[in-house]
């Protein structure tokens, strides 16, 4: 296989088990590290949303999956957890050209992918609801847990096959049929996937595909009446939005938002893991991450050392496109954004923080791509803008805390709650912070890490829902009581 394709990939939605060619403008994808037209999608209107919708209604409702056992619905996941095995290198060279990451990073994407669609196949077994047993002798309670029925997934473009891996395995494991709009920007490897779904099994019209921009496409879906339930990752204010749009027709949303993570590091914590794990936590898919841990709170007596290691680490950090596989880091998502992120970097020197390395838009060898070099700040306060805004870039903001308190309070500080990360040898110091910290996920001696056992998502800005894990797949689950009486009602009415 080649490192990088040369051919325009041009899809079209995905309805109904087959490629329909969009109306109007295609979007084009210029990949952000070369600047090369590597992809084509089609700009989904209105009614390409209600077409998507009314086959995964007639699906649904028609019970050709969803009302397959459990065992059935596995093995069509496993084998479809195969054919993107099968397909690895495609998909993340898609991945990989649209994102502007290095292929290695989409790789892990890829994997992450199957590796959820292999474990909620094995939860298709295991869909259980509850039985009331003793109720009287003649009376019985039984919950049923069923699938919730047509489910609008909405996707971003930093982790693509990965965001999809986190939505679809668990939607198709509970058995609904599903209309998905991945992010305009990276629509590629959702529409191959879909292509393999149906070579797997899934039967036509289960999983339907509609690219296009969010405030058309996107909102159409969460507008429909066809549509029970809309599973969305992005930003927070467009959660915002989908929560407002989602109540007109009383649907239930899960929202998987923004994150401004802590990363804290104690004065007794392993320093050579702490280290890796600040760069990891700060740089990791180009700081592009939900969970980056962009503040790293360091205690006062580490912190001089901590920070030259941190520095001297940064500037050996290699950045490289899709074909470069030694690359650390990509290029960013597009000059929007990258606009964006040297706005909050210069913030950071206005407001009187110390960049100590990195933060410029890089030139020479670059130039054709976006890429801005990572950026460490030290003496960050928390009035500051690097402090209390998603950067959603490599930007490292470094800020400096004397006491256990002082490093609970700095890292609660902040409108968002999806995942922080404590270094720490004590074990009641750990246990602590994990209580104490309000976020999703905590991580201890580790970060940006765990199985898709682990059920992931948000508190306070970063939204409501969880994915991944049980509860990942519950959420694509409604319950429905039944009270069984074999005897007469007592006492009878009238
Ligand atoms: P975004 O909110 O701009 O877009 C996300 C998706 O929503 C895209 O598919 C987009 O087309 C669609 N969309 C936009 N407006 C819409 C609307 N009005 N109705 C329906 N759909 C709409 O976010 P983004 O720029 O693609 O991604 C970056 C953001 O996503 C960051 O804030 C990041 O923190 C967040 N994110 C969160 C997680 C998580 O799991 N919590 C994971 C990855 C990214």
């Amino acid at each position: 296989m080649t490192a990088t394709s040369t051919d325009i990939r041009t899809y079209g939605h995905h309805i109904g088990g087959r490629s329909v060619a969009g109306s109007g403008e295609p979007i084009d994808r210029h990949g952000p590290a070369d600047g090369r037209l590597v992809a084509r999608f089609a700009d989904g209107t209105a009614d390409d949303v209600a077409a998507a919708v009314a086959q995964a209604r007639d699906t649904f409702d028609s019970g050709v999956w969803s009302a397959l056992p459990g065992a059935e619905r596995s093995r069509v996941l496993l084998a479809l957890a195969a054919a993107i095995a099968d397909h690895r290198e495609t998909l993340a060279l898609t991945d990989a050209e649209e994102v502007g990451k290095p292929l290695p990073l989409a790789r892990a994407d890829v994997d992450g992918a199957i590796a959820h669609l292999e474990y909620a196949a094995a939860l298709a077994h295991e869909i259980r609801g509850d039985a009331y047993t003793d109720l009287g002798p003649d009376y019985v309670g039984l919950v049923l847990r069923e699938p919730v029925g047509v489910a609008g997934l909405i996707t971003p473009w930093n982790f693509p096959s990965l965001s999809l891996g986190e939505k679809l395995s668990y939607a198709l494991a509970a058995g609904c049929s599903v209309v998905l709009k991945p992010s305009e920007l990276t629509s590629g490897s959702a529409l191959e996937i879909a292509g393999l779904a149906g070579e797997a099994g899934v039967p036509a019209g289960v999983l339907n595909v509609v690219t296009g921009y969010g405030a058309t496409a996107g909102q159409a879906l969460v507008e429909s009446p066809g549509v029970d339930f809309v599973s969305f990752t992005g930003s927070t204010a467009t959660g915002q939005r989908i929560a407002a749009a989602a109540a007109t027709t009383v649907k239930r949303v899960a929202l998987e938002l923004g994150g401004k993570g802590a990363n804290v590091v104690f004065a007794d914590a392993d320093l050579d893991d702490a280290v890796d794990g600040a760069l990891f936590a700060s740089f990791f898919n180009t700081g592009e991450c939900c969970v980056a841990g962009s503040r790293l709170l360091v205690e006062e007596e580490i912190a001089d050392e901590f920070v030259e290691r941190l520095v001297a680490r940064t500037e050996r950090i290699r950045l490289g496109g899709p074909a470069d596989e030694g690359a650390d880091l990509g290029a960013l998502i597009h000059e929007q954004h990258a606009e964006r992120v040297l706005d909050l970097i210069a913030s950071g020197s206005a407001e009187g923080a110390r960049l100590l390395s990195g933060g410029e838009r890089l030139g020479g060898e670059h130039a054709a791509g976006i890429f801005v070099a990572p950026a460490v700040f030290d003496g960050v306060r928390p009035e500051m803008r690097l402090f209390r805004e998603e950067v959603f870039g490599p930007v490292m903001a470094v800020t400096r805390f004397g006491s256990v308190e002082e490093a609970i309070a700095l890292a609660n500080d902040t409108v968002y709650g999806l995942g922080n990360s404590v270094w720490t040898k004590d074990i009641d110091k750990a246990l602590r912070m994990t209580r104490a910290l309000r976020s999703g996920t905590v991580w201890v001696n580790t970060t940006i890490d765990g199985p898709p056992q682990m059920p992931f998502g948000g508190v306070k800005g970063s939204g409501y829902g969880r994915e991944n894990g049980r509860a990942g797949l519950e959420e694509y689950t409604e319950l429905k009581s039944c009270v069984i009486r074999s005897g007469k009602r007592d006492p009878s009415f009238g």
